[in-house]
């Protein structure tokens, strides 16, 4: 019966991706493109050897482990299991082969120029765009085969099972599809899941020791900068070096504080102000140094909300934001701040006209020590997130290379975070 067979064929579909998630989630193997291929590939294989015959046709899922081949494995993969359901549609021969070529082509093609949409969709989309990539094929079999018995005037008559075939054929593959693609999902999940895991450990080690050496080191070149002052006005002959180096100890102590305000943020003094008066002053501040660098610093208020939070931290991690956009952006360019309100959050958004950045690049924004800059030091952006977060609020960037980078922050109008507070 066509039920049984179609639920073997389930089996055969989810076969791949619970053998790879369970099996060999730790093994370099379960991401390997081509093992991918060759798991898919035997599942299609093993769906055209349990086919059901009837009304001429061949009733099976062999096309979705193709998508999910395609998709979830990628170009490689996909071909690995194109290559291995013609092998085998070759093997079982028939006069119907021609046919079955004609509809792997179009049925293949499809989620192939689907792959890049798919990977830039959200999950729940990746679920339907497989769905409907799944029935492609099968739309697109039904259809060459109909053409073909008409076309060839062919005798052999349509059985009046047919109608219920297809209602079963398709609520079946349209299961087979989904569970496969949740699957899917689950294991991308877990695998992200991990490595987030895995990064924040490290960071947090990391900004745990960059504390204990800010502190040990912050000291000794604060009594060294002391007495330098001290000396500053008495050794004429080195005189034009104390500048240099009072500034130089000055800027190890601000990356030094830097680090420190990375380790904990602290919100010493939490006021009630309207925001717009600090996109005020941050554009009045940054103003002489954006002219100093040919770009335009402009800003816009549309909301005159009023939040609850450390102002000066707020301040310090806007600048650090801004000071990123204007270092970014080439002569002529622009750098906008918008203020809006969106329910009981605002968001200031920062624009530029800049370099922008890459996936990878804006994958690692944000974390500590990640500079593409000669002098840089990659705090500037793990400050400004960890003081947003710690506001309750979030940071999201968005960039196009070559074209310029968004910073949206958004933060709740009341400071949620009583924790850190002083
Ligand atoms: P630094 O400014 O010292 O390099 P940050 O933490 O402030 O450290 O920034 C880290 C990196 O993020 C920068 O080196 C730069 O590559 C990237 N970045 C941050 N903001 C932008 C932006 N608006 N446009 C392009 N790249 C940016
Ligand atoms: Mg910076």
């Amino acid at each position: 019966m066509i039920v049984e067979k179609m639920f073997l064929h389930v089996l055969i579909v989810l076969a791949p991706v619970l053998s790879y998630s369970f099996l060999f989630e730790n093994h370099k193997l379960g991401k390997s493109p081509y093992f991918l291929g060759i798991l898919y590939g035997a599942s299609a294989s093993l769906c055209m050897y349990f086919s059901y015959f009837d009304t001429a046709l061949y009733w099976d899922l062999r096309y979705v482990p193709v998508v999910l081949s395609i998709f979830y494995g990628g170009p490689i993969s996909g071909s690995i299991t194109v290559l291995a359901l013609l092998a085998t549609r070759t093997a079982m021969g028939g006069d119907t082969l021609f046919l079955a070529y004609i509809i792997a082509v179009i049925a293949c093609t499809v989620p192939f120029l689907l792959y890049k949409y798919f990977w830039r969709s959200a999950p729940k989309k990746r679920i339907y765009l497989s769905i409907l990539a799944g029935f492609w094929p099968a739309f697109v079999k039904l259809f060459v085969l109909l053409t073909y018995l008409f076309i060839s005037e062919n005798s052999i008559r349509l059985n009046q099972n047919f109608y219920i075939y297809i209602a079963v054929f398709g609520t079946i593959q349209i299961l087979a599809v989904v569970f496969a693609a949740i699957l899917n999902e689950a294991v991308i999940e877990r695998n992200l899941m991990k490595d987030e895991i895995r990064r924040s450990e490290k960071q947090h080690t990391l900004g745990e020791l960059a504390a204990s050496i800010a502190h040990e080191v912050r000291n000794p070149l604060t009594v060294v900068k002391g007495f330098l002052q001290l000396m500053e006005g008495e050794d004429e002959r080195h005189k034009h070096y104390y500048p240099l180096i009072l500034s130089e100890l000055g800027r190890a102590e601000h990356i030094i504080s830097d680090y420190l305000n990375f380790a904990k943020p602290e919100f010493k003094k939490i006021e009630t102000f309207p925001i717009a008066l600090l996109i005020i002053d941050l554009s009045i501040l940054l103003n002489p140094y954006a002219l100093k660098e040919g770009i335009s610093l402009t800003h816009s208020i549309e909301s005159n909300a009023e939040i609850t939070t450390d102002r000066n931290q707020l301040k310090q991690a806007l600048i650090n934001i801004l000071k990123n956009a204007v270092e970014a952006t080439p002569k002529e360019g622009r750098v906008s701040i918008k203020l809006i309100r969106e329910g009981e959050y605002v968001k200031v958004i920062v624009r530029d006209t800049g370099k922008g950045m890459t996936k990878e690049q804006l994958s690692r924004v944000g974390s500590l020590f990640f500079s593409t800059k000669e002098q840089g030091t990659g705090l500037g952006t793990m400050v400004s997130t960890r003081i947003i977060e710690s506001m309750g609020g979030r940071v999201e960037y968005t960039s196009k290379i070559g074209k310029g980078t968004k910073v949206s922050v958004t933060l709740p109008l009341k400071n949620t975070s009583e924790a850190e507070t002083v």
